[in-house]
């Protein structure tokens, strides 16, 4: 028999244990910040060498690349492992669950990732730590290296179009999923918010699991406001529990 399918949606929440801050979200850093802001908002950014060589400079000092994976993101690949079906759809760029062990191919980046550069004329991709070591050895601004065009983290910036395909995917898993868990999310920045909408639509078992209250609290069938590091493994051997009866 087809073991169900489970959907993690996470976001920033999952990895404030690991040190990362949350930038994105409303009341995130980014948006608390104008000048910060604009280091990461794709026309600022293509216009203007100065914006490029601080936004470098920032991505250098930030040690986003250090964060190891924490309890919460070792649960998930750990469901993954057991056998039970597991997809994870991601906001966030730090790339924590594939660092935990989760195959890169189960897990949806709405956001892109930030372990990633990407060349914004031919597209070309790279390892972040490769463009990191230049700034490092003294260039202010990495061009690419196969083409000259102006180099960019892999992840999705303000005024940047979330890629369709991996949007489509996260909308036919939310549709197939039997199970639905956000966790770490505050629900109100889209597309993460209607992927939920779209899992109770089609009759996913939906659990929340965040510190604050979120938009979908009500239609959820549980609500878990404890420490996710502690409560999500636990929850995730209950699931995996379940699926083996
Ligand atoms: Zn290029």
């Amino acid at each position: 028999m087809n073991k169900p399918l489970v959907a993690v949606l996470s976001g920033a929440g999952i990895s404030t244990d690991s040190g990362i801050p949350d930038y994105r979200g409303p009341n995130g850093l980014w948006r608390r910040d104008p000048e910060a802001e604009k280091l990461v908002t794709y026309e600022y950014y293509m216009a203007d060498p100065e914006i490029r060589r601080r936004s470098w400079q920032m991505r250098s000092k930030n040690r986003t690349l250090m964060a190891e994976p924490n309890a919460a993101h070792r649960a998930v690949a750990e469901l993954e492992r057991s056998g039970t079906p597991v997809r994870v759809i991601t906001q966030n760029v730090d790339g924590l669950h594939q660092l935990a062990g989760m195959p890169d191919r189960k897990v949806l980046e709405l956001h892109g990732s930030a372990r990633s550069v990407v060349c914004t004329r031919c597209h070309a991709r790279g390892p972040m730590e490769d463009a990191l070591a230049r700034v490092d050895a003294g260039e202010e601004d990495p061009a690419c290296l196969a083409c000259g065009g102006i180099l960019k983290s892999a992840t999705v910036m303000f005024g940047e179009r979330l890629d369709p395909l991996v949007l489509g995917q996260a909308v036919a898993i939310s549709k197939a999923c039997t199970l639905f868990i956000a966790v770490g999310s505050s629900l109100q920045v889209q597309p993460a918010a209607g992927l939920v909408g779209v899992a109770a639509d089609h009759g996913a078992h939906l659990i929340v699991v965040n510190a604050e209250p979120t938009p979908y609290d009500e239609l959820a069938h549980e609500v878990i406001r404890e420490p996710i590091g502690t409560v999500l493994p636990e929850l995730l051997h209950t699931v995996r529990g379940a699926g083996t009866d």
